[in-house]
């Protein structure tokens, strides 16, 4: 079998030395797949993707027990910026722009641990463009002054500026319009099939990451109690009736 591109074995996660907040995660996320972490609010999500790019020092956060491999290698003791480095980037929830910087300043800053030129560096800003034409009209205006589903796709942009083989989404559709979640989702499809980058993409509108992933996992209080295609999940009573419908 071949090894999927990313894999979680059995990590706990403990902030501030006593609050024990994953308790034995592992999920896989396959080479080219769209997969999805379900779950409510506080479930474990975003420590879950803070793992995988390291974030949770900063936090107070620590893996205390299993490991995480990225194309069969060991990255949970790298720095993040190594993380960034070998392709994996993460779309912090909540967005985070630089909110006195324009967009397309924003987008550079996504560019910041690559080493080759301006030339390579103003195609993949065109291909941002490509992708989210919005972006383009909008690139001189400062990112705090644009509505937050442009944020969302600056943040998306950002993160293609590091040429990633993996992007960590972190609920993408928080705070959204049902049909600008919808136009995001299509854009991570499209670069999904285009230009072959993976996600991982945490989520509590259950509904459309189920329509977009072909995977899923389903937290609970730092525990996966389900996994299976989007299929079978979509079609799950208790799925159903606990997660569908939520949002
Ligand atoms: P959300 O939708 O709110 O992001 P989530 O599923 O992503 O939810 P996490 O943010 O990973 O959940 O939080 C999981 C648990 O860890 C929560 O109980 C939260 O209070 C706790 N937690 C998160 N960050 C910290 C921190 N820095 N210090 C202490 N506890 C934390």
């Amino acid at each position: 079998a071949t090894k999927p591109l990313l894999s979680i074995s059995n990590i706990e996660v403990i902030y501030d030395h006593v609050i024990l907040v994953l308790r034995g995660v592992s999920l896989e996320v396959p080479e080219g797949g769209i997969v999805c972490l379900l779950g409510a609010n506080g479930a474990g999500k975003t420590t879950t993707l803070k793992s995988v790019s390291n974030l949770l020092r900063s936090e107070r956060g620590e893996v205390t027990k299993g490991f995480i491999e990225y194309r069969g290698k060991r990255i949970d003791r790298l720095t993040p910026n190594d993380v960034v480095k070998l392709g994996v980037v993460q779309v912090m929830e909540g967005r985070h722009c630089f909110g006195h910087l324009t967009v397309e300043e924003n987008l550079m800053t996504g560019a910041y641990t690559r080493r080759d030129g301006a030339g390579e560096i103003q195609k993949d800003i065109d291909l941002v463009y490509q992708y989210f034409p919005r972006l383009k009209e909008r690139r001189s205006a400062e990112a705090g002054y644009i509505s937050g589903g442009e944020q969302q796709m600056t943040a998306i942009g950002r993160a293609l500026m590091a040429r990633p083989n993996l992007i960590l989404l972190d609920e993408p559709s928080m705070g959204l319009a049902p049909q600008l979640v919808e136009e995001i989702f299509e854009i991570v499809a499209r670069l999904n099939r285009e230009q072959g980058v993976s996600f991982l993409v945490a989520e509590q509108n259950t509904n459309i990451a189920l329509r977009f992933a072909q995977y899923g996992y389903i937290l609970e209080n730092g525990r996966v109690v389900m996994d299976g295609t989007a299929e079978s999940l979509a079609n799950n009573e208790d799925v159903k009736e606990f997660y569908l419908g939520l949002s």
